[in-house]
């Protein structure tokens, strides 16, 4: 067995991408961590995806190269908002964006990622639902289904994406009128409505490799930036915002993560009743989002 496996967000540094063993969006995290047969996994993220590692392969020693690295999203709300809006809408169902924490997800029926939002909500027998932590993904879930979709915080926004306002994507366009705009669904709707297309990291890298469009305007952070251009060299790729920077992101570091794998930590800890309710959560939505 292999005693190291590094997992990269697609938003982490590019330097710290080259170091890892598989780079993907949340969605493709959470399926790789199911599958790896390592003794330490190296999560190169911010902290609820190597705690989602911990939850969901619990016999695995998970290893975050920097425990400060918070998700600035998943800390706006608490597992107290979401018993509160339960109490509520007693007959809706608990739809957790995965940018959230561990106690959280244990008082959700479902989690979801931004590559998923729109199948799970669909899948959902409610036609109600509680929708965590990021209002904007919830509007979009809301666009693309008829479920009444109830955002749980009026702050719950990822602060990188919500910074992207219509008029940069304007600017960019009168630069570069025959470019696609292409974003990330916790963008707020005034972005979204100028978007093309509208996807997880992931589904923004698939699309520039098959669109025909020359220049492409991206929405999202910029970390993924030097991905598209290395997989597609052919393509004009241009930042929305150069502000689009996630620093909790950028707090991993090649430094920290050589220093992590030579000392074996810090190993991420989930208290266990915890992790039984997010596992629930994540396994539910695994089973209802299969891979295609
Ligand atoms: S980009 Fe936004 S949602 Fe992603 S980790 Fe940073 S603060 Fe959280």
């Amino acid at each position: 067995m292999k005693e190291f496996v590094i997992l990269a967000h697609n938003y982490v540094r590019p330097e710290v991408q080259r170091m890892a063993d598989f780079v993907g969006d949340s969605l493709e995290l959470v399926r790789k961590v199911k599958e790896v047969e390592v003794e330490y996994i190296v999560f190169a993220g911010v902290d609820f995806m190597a705690e989602m590692a911990v939850i969901l392969n619990p016999d695995k020693k998970v290893i975050h190269p920097d425990p400060c690295s918070k998700c600035a999203m998943a800390a706006r709300v608490k597992a107290q908002d979401i018993l509160k809006a339960k109490g509520k809408y007693p007959d809706a169902e608990v739809v957790t964006y995965v940018n959230s924490s561990a106690e959280v997800k244990a008082v959700s029926d479902v989690t979801c990622t931004s590559a998923n939002a729109v199948k799970i909500a669909k899948s959902m027998k409610s036609d109600r639902i509680i929708f965590a932590p990021d209002k904007n993904l919830a509007h979009y879930v809301a666009m693309q289904t008829d479920k009444e979709i109830i955002p749980v915080a009026e702050n719950g926004c990822c602060p990188v994406h919500h910074a992207l306002s219509a008029e940069d994507v304007a600017r960019n366009l009168e630069k570069h009128p025959e470019g696609e705009v292409i974003v990330h669904p916790e963008c707020t709707p005034e972005v979204i409505k100028l978007a093309d297309f509208v996807g997880s990291t992931s589904a923004l890298i698939r699309h520039i490799k098959e669109t025909s469009a020359k220049t492409i305007i991206v929405g999202t952070e910029i970390g993924i930036i030097s991905r598209m251009k290395r997989e597609s060299p052919e393509k004009n790729i241009v930042p929305a915002s150069k502000y689009l920077v996630c620093p909790d992101m950028k707090m991993i570091t090649v430094e920290k993560l050589a220093r992590a794998i030579e000392q074996k930590g810090p190993i991420v800890h989930v208290n266990e009743g915890v992790c039984e309710g997010a596992r629930r959560a994540l396994e539910k939505m695994i089973e209802l989002s299969p891979p295609a």
